[in-house]
């Protein structure tokens, strides 16, 4: 059976750059791509948030440059999705990894960075402009409404947060909660209240996103009343949550409730020894590029010492 030293498993910005830092460190990395390689940035039009791109650059070309940059020290990319784990709790110990079903291997350390995915309402109207005025992240997109109309969905923190923020940019925000209340802190609620060019529409649902190419407006349906309406707008966020990628992880890795994965400290380990996680599948707070960046270097300096205390 084929033993890898450092397994990276997932493909965003997290997992390349614990690439970048365990090859440079000759732990001899292989990177599985995952089911979406490249990771939530590829949904991405124009990255302008990322250090170092003065002129930003598209999602999907910085993904490319991130991969070129871990092979360039000898990292080994494989498509590949993985479907078991499992791990080892003895320290030294080998855990056991399945790909795609079928492929046994075995890793020294792995590096978790499966990332989260968005959650989208699943209107096939919403599906089909997604990228045409259809967002998950408005510290992204937002931008690109400078100006214009927009709404958002969802009614906790990050909704909330989000429509503080598109306020600053856009012309006039209307933000759509499904129920009589919201579920976002007082002190975020008080934010948007107080915030003149937000309009809350309560016990609102989104019955279709109207565009063709590019969204034009939505039409909407008060749950109470049944009464609906259509709303002119070039740009819709959907702010419903996201959900960590660690199916294949419960039972064996701590998580919290919504299970994201728990790390010990400041540091990328979990109760495993070996195995550490980075980027969005153990950060619900920040969800940056850049912040899953970041701790995907931490990931590969703790696997680098992790396997210099086992081999002495
Ligand atoms: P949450 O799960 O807290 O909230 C999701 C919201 O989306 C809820 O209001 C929910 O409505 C609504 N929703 C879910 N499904 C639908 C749907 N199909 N249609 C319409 N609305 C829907 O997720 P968040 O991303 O807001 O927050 C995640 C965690 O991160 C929380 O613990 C939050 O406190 C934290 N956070 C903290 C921040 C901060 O402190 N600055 C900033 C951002 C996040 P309902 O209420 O009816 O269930």
């Amino acid at each position: 059976m084929e033993r890898i030293k450092c397994l990276i498993i997932g493909s965003g910005p997290a997992g390349y750059t614990a690439a970048i830092y365990a090859a440079r460190a000759d732990l001899k990395p292989v990177v599985y791509t995952g089911m979406e390689p490249g990771g939530q940035l590829t949904t991405t039009t124009e990255v302008d948030n990322f250090p170092g791109y003065p002129k930003g650059i598209d999602g999907p070309s910085m993904m490319v440059e991130l991969q070129q940059q871990a092979e360039r020290f000898g990292t080994e990319v494989r498509i590949g999705h993985v479907t078991k784990v499992e791990l080892n709790k003895e320290i030294g110990g080998i855990h056991k990894v399945v790909v795609d079903e079928v492929t046994e291997i075995e890793a020294e350390s792995i590096i978790i960075s499966t990332g989260a995915s968005a959650k989208y309402l699943g209107l096939p109207s919403e599906q089909r402009l997604r990228g045409g005025g259809v967002s998950a992240c408005a510290v992204c997109d937002g931008f690109f409404y400078k100006g214009q109309d927009v709404a958002i969905v969802g009614a906790g923190d990050t909704a909330a947060e989000e429509a503080t923020y598109l306020a600053n940019i856009c012309t006039k925000v209307t933000m759509l909660v499904r129920r009589d209340q919201m579920r976002a802190s007082k002190a975020m609620q008080h934010r948007v209240n107080r915030t003149k060019n937000i309009e809350i529409r309560y016990n609102t649902e989104i019955e279709e996103v109207i565009g063709d190419q590019v969204v034009e407006g939505i039409r909407v349906v008060n749950n109470q009343t049944k009464t609906t309406d259509q709303i002119p707008i070039t740009g819709l966020f959907i702010a419903i949550g996201h959900k960590p990628n660690t199916d294949i992880f419960k039972g064996q890795l701590e998580m919290d409730e919504a299970g994201y994965l728990i790390t010990e400290g400041k540091s990328t380990k979990t109760n495993y020894p070996g195995v550490f996680a980075s980027g969005d599948v153990q950060d619900k707070e920040y969800r940056q590029a850049v912040t899953a960046a970041g701790t995907g270097c931490m990931a590969a300096l703790d696997a680098e010492r992790y396997l210099g205390s086992v081999e002495g």
